[in-house]
């Protein structure tokens, strides 16, 4: 029997209208899209109207899930996988059922398009040749460790952050900084309330509420 082959998509971080035209195409074609929260990647798939069988995969999911969809694989049915924004595998589940689909041989096959750390970066007016992606900061130990990392770095340093922390992360962040830092944070990508602030540190932490809403990127570029 022929396996099936495994689609890691990506879908719009905010604007539905960054589904690319090959995304579209995928996700009408394979026998099962496997969700990060069925309910959420709905709305996507009904804008699109594309009706196929859903399979929540999320980061608690566990083996059970994964052996599921490899077995899919096995039968033969094509996987999209999908996450609830953006490139699933970047600060998304997805690693171990791709890594596990290719101990089986099945083919993984990449559907390019939107992501937050790209996105933000482009714009960002910091250098893009190089840069070093952090993902989420730890919330509790080997914060001061990497803040350490990032005000020494010689490549622009991305990282994601929660609204209800941002502001907090930035102020920790000036200790380890110089003045002339360059920071940039992008808000709300591709969105209604999409939004930059560049400066210093001071200039940044200045421009964000105390009570920030959204979802953000933080890019520090120290060179
Ligand atoms: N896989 C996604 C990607 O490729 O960008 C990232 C998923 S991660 C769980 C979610 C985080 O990405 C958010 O907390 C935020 O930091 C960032 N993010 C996602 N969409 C965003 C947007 N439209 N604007 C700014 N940041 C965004």
């Amino acid at each position: 029997m022929t396996k099936g082959k495994l689609y890691i998509t990506a879908t719009p971080i905010g604007n539905l209208s960054d589904l690319t035209l090959r995304a579209k195409e995928i996700l009408n074609s394979v026998n099962l899209i496997a969700c990060e929260d069925t309910r959420h990647s709905g709305i996507l798939l009904k804008h699109y109207k594309i009706d196929k069988p859903k399979l929540s995969f999320h980061s608690h999911s566990g083996h059970a899930k994964v052996i599921k969809i490899l077995a899919h694989l096995k039968n033969g049915d094509d996987v999209a996988l999908i996450s609830d924004a953006g490139t699933p595998g970047i600060s998304d589940p997805g690693y171990v059922l791709i890594d596990s689909a290719l101990d089986l041989g099945i083919e993984v096959i990449p559907i390019p398009g939107p992501s937050a750390v790209i996105t933000a970066l482009c714009a960002s007016g910091l250098p893009t040749d190089k840069f070093l992606y952090l993902g989420f900061l730890p919330t509790k130990k080997g914060r001061q460790t990497l803040f350490k990392k990032i005000a020494d770095s010689e490549y622009t340093v991305v990282f994601y952050e929660s609204p209800h922390r941002l502001k907090k992360t930035l102020k920790q962040l000036k200790d380890y900084l110089s003045p002339d830092s360059k920071v940039v944070v992008a808000k709300e990508l591709t969105k209604i309330y999409e939004k930059f602030y560049r400066g210093n540190i001071d200039e940044v932490i200045g421009h964000i509420p105390d009570k920030p809403r959204g979802e953000y990127v933080v890019m520090i570029n120290t060179a």
